[in-house]
């Protein structure tokens, strides 16, 4: 098992580690890693492993068997290695961003509007939310919107902890979660957004969602009776990221 080391700390951006295992010379398995593989519906990070300051591209991450494999441009690295991981933070951040303004859409969509959320997928340049809604409002899309921006201005933390998925069947509010994930997991991860959100979650987030600076509506497609698609993007930060 690969120690996913984004899970702590969202801001890590440069991380040493062991080569555990390398297949067909570009499928490189390390002890622990700041490397988001593509799941959740999030793409994955890239980046570079340096090993005696030779780059490594890393062009893929995924996650197979509880592993996460990093898949490299260039061979030549090899079991016991000891490596040096960056990750492209402009492009991790960009997804970390987009990440928790999911968050915050979906608790809107879904409390305001009575949406049920089906689906969704976030790349660094197009993010989009699948959800179904019968009636169909432009207007009541955009006040949503309206509404997710005046919480990000407002601004509110963004917090992990873990618990075992034997004390969160016991609490009302936490079964729905837990039955979510596999049924291997057997520590969860809550992700709750003060006030706003509350999720058993893997994935990289902004502390706090002031960070998300603004999300932008790009468009809303109509996909049959009651599926909608909704596209949205983050603003230009007006301040350099962390
Ligand atoms: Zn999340």
């Amino acid at each position: 098992m690969t120690k996913a080391l984004y899970m702590d700390d969202s801001y890590l951006k440069e991380f040493k580690a062991t080569v555990e295992s390398v297949k067909d010379n570009k499928y490189v398995v390390l002890d622990q890693t700041a490397f988001y593989p593509t799941s959740g519906g999030v793409a994955c990070d890239t980046g570079v492993l340096i090993k005696d300051n030779e780059e490594y591209p890393v062009v893929y991450a995924g996650k197979f068997d509880r592993k996460i494999s990093h898949e490299v441009s260039k061979p030549g690295l090899k079991e016991g290695d000891k490596v040096t991981g960056k990750i492209d933070w402009e492009r991790r951040y960009k997804l970390m961003r987009l990440h928790t303004s999911a968050h915050v859409l979906c608790s809107i969509f879904h409390n305001k509007g009575g949406a049920q959320i089906t689906g969704g997928n976030i790349e660094p340049d197009k993010a989009r939310m699948d959800f179904s809604l019968e009636e169909f409002d432009r207007e009541k899309i955009d006040e949503y919107l309206k509404i997710a921006n005046t919480l990000v201005e407002n601004g509110a933390e963004v917090k992990s902890s873990y618990m075992n998925r034997e004390e969160a069947l016991k609490i009302p509010d936490m079964v729905k979660l837990a039955n979510k994930m596999p049924p291997n997991v057997e520590k969860l991860r809550i992700l709750e957004i003060v006030g706003i959100d509350t999720q058993a979650d893997g994935g990289a987030h902004v502390k706090n969602i002031t960070e998300i600076g603004k999300i932008e509506l790009v468009k809303v497609d109509n996909k049959g009776k009651s599926n909608r698609r909704l596209y949205y993007m983050v603003g230009e930060l007006k301040e350099e990221s962390p």
